[in-house]
């Protein structure tokens, strides 16, 4: 394969390190054409040292300023910022495939520029599907971009699907898409036990480090139900064949059930650097760092059925997915208030589902006709979730 050239939307987060892991590891194969992260430039700047991209892009201005002064040593280093230099490397033709990993609605426009210009797009940022759904699926389609999924869960059940069938479950004879779920760092918690834990608590996940956005989404099980919305429009298929197993190992990424009752699984250690370095080198394999999986030191696989009473989130996104319309957008931009109230130690853990239901049912489901409904009703959706968060401040 000739050498594929990257960028890397979000390079300083958990999984932009931890593909910039993988791409060290096989330098013959991959080059970085551009690095992009939010405000801290000198994490940014070590990034850009390592691996040389062409671009460098900060979020801010003031953050591509600094980086400037950072690197001019290197000028061959190009600093850009703002949205506009996200748009422009996720687009560049000098890049062959763009990792999205930016968190929340912020990654879905520098996504959705890779999309259109046809790229191969690896996609960990869930939000922006989850937002746009069938605009988004709707725009891979024109533009023929490769669409591969990194979410651990979705990068087993495309794994587990015939390659030529993955939109099409009926012809692949699937007859429902197993998804997995830790259960986050409460899954043994009591309501009562819920209401008081911290920030650090919740970012604390017994198998996985992620970010801590996911973190929290992880231990109030938002992150299943964006997984929920996200596997129904990436597989074509609907939440009733989607079945949620809660599995506190997390060595079963997800399964796929046929018809003839085969049930196909991909295993593997909870470490991100194999659905990345599944991305990367799709259909090839490659190393990935990734230790072998002892599965006589894990023993034995648990399963059980989700508590949606303690964890009311995963059900309001499945409404919101049947809502339909931009319920999942406001769903997504209410609980992205709420999680970071909740961070900034102004909210309880138990009221995020509490804002989210609030906005949710504070605004009309309307028809997901453009990218700008999507963007005015994320925006929106903040407005008012905030406002009831004002109402609940602790
Ligand atoms: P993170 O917080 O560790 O990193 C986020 C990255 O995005 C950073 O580089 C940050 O600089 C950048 N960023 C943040 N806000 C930005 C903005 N407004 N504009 C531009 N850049 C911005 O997050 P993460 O854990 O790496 O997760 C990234 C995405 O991948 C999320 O959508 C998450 O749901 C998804 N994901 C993560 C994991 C995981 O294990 N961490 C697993 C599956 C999916
Ligand atoms: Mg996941």
């Amino acid at each position: 394969m000739n050498a594929r050239r990257l960028t890397i939307l979000g390079a300083t987060g958990s999984i932009g390190l931890s593909t910039l892991d993988v791409v060290r590891r096989h330098p013959e194969q991959f080059s970085v054409y551009a690095l992009t992260a939010s405000t801290r430039a000198p994490e940014l700047a070590v990034l850009c040292r390592e691996f040389r991209p062409q671009v460098a892009v900060m979020a801010s201005f003031e953050a591509a300023q600094e980086l400037r002064e950072l690197l001019t040593d290197l000028p061959q280093v190009r600093v850009l910022s703002g949205p506009e230099g996200l748009e422009e490397v996720a687009a560049a033709p000098e890049a062959d495939a763009v990792m999205a990993a930016i968190v929340g609605a912020a990654g879905l426009p520098p996504t959705l520029a890779a999309v259109r210009a046809g790229k191969r797009v690896l996609l960990a940022n869930k939000e922006a599907l989850v937002m746009s759904g069938q605009l988004f699926m709707d725009a891979v389609a024109e533009s023929g971009a490769e669409l591969l999924p990194i979410d651990s869960e979705h990068n087993a059940i495309f794994q587990c699907l015939p390659a030529d069938r993955v939109r099409d479950p009926d012809a692949a004879g699937v007859s429902r898409i197993l998804l997995t779920a830790s259960g986050g760092p409460f899954r043994e918690h009591s309501a009562a036990e819920l209401r008081s834990v911290s920030p650090a608590e919740a970012c604390a996940h017994p198998n996985w480090s992620m970010g801590q956005k996911i973190s929290v989404d992880s231990a109030t099980l938002m992150n299943k139900g964006l997984e929920l919305i996200e596997a129904c429009w990436l597989f074509n298929t609907t939440p009733d064949r989607v079945e949620v197993h809660v599995h506190p190992e997390s060595i079963i990424h997800s399964m796929v059930e046929y018809v003839d009752g085969s049930v196909l699984a991909q295993l593997g250690s909870p470490d991100m650097r194999t659905p990345i370095a599944n991305g990367l080198a799709w259909p090839e394999r490659i190393d990935a760092g990734v230790a072998p999986l002892d599965l006589f030191a894990i023993g034995r696989f648990h399963f059980e059925r989700p508590d949606l009473v303690r964890f009311p989130c995963l059900r309001l996104a499945a409404e919101a997915f049947e809502a339909g319309g931009t319920s999942p957008a406001v769903l997504n931009a209410a609980n992205e208030e709420a999680v970071a109230a909740f961070l900034a130690g102004n909210l309880c853990f138990t009221d995020i589902p509490v804002i989210i239901e609030r906005t949710l049912a504070a605004m009309d489901v309307v028809p997901a006709d453009s990218f700008e409904t999507i963007f005015a009703r994320d925006a929106e959706a903040r407005h008012r979730a905030r406002e009831q968060i004002g109402l609940l401040t602790v």
